[in-house]
């Protein structure tokens, strides 16, 4: 199967560190580019990922619109998760 991203690499079966906000959630199977290294879990890997996210709380957190790399300082308070951004 070739890659969808850089359409040069071929996907090999591999294995991803799944890191999610600094957390570790563990070590999943994936199909890896050999090019670009994007890899892809299927259905039920991605089902994995979250429910391991959903255990350590912090399955949701990326639906906050933070962009890849900005700094925030997410904390939680009587009315939910608080986030400060920019910091
Ligand atoms: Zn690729």
């Amino acid at each position: 199967m070739k890659c969808p991203i850089c359409e040069k690499g071929k996907l090999k079966k591999g294995k991803i560190r799944e890191v999610m906000f600094g957390v570790d959630l563990g070590e999943f199977p994936a199909e890896v580019c050999e090019e670009c290294e994007e890899s892809f879990t299927d259905i039920e890997t991605t089902k994995r990922i979250e429910e391991e996210a959903k255990k350590r709380g912090i399955w949701g957190l990326e639906f906050v619109n933070l962009k890849e790399g900005e700094e925030a300082y997410i904390h939680p308070d009587s009315k939910g998760i608080r986030i400060n951004r920019g910091i």
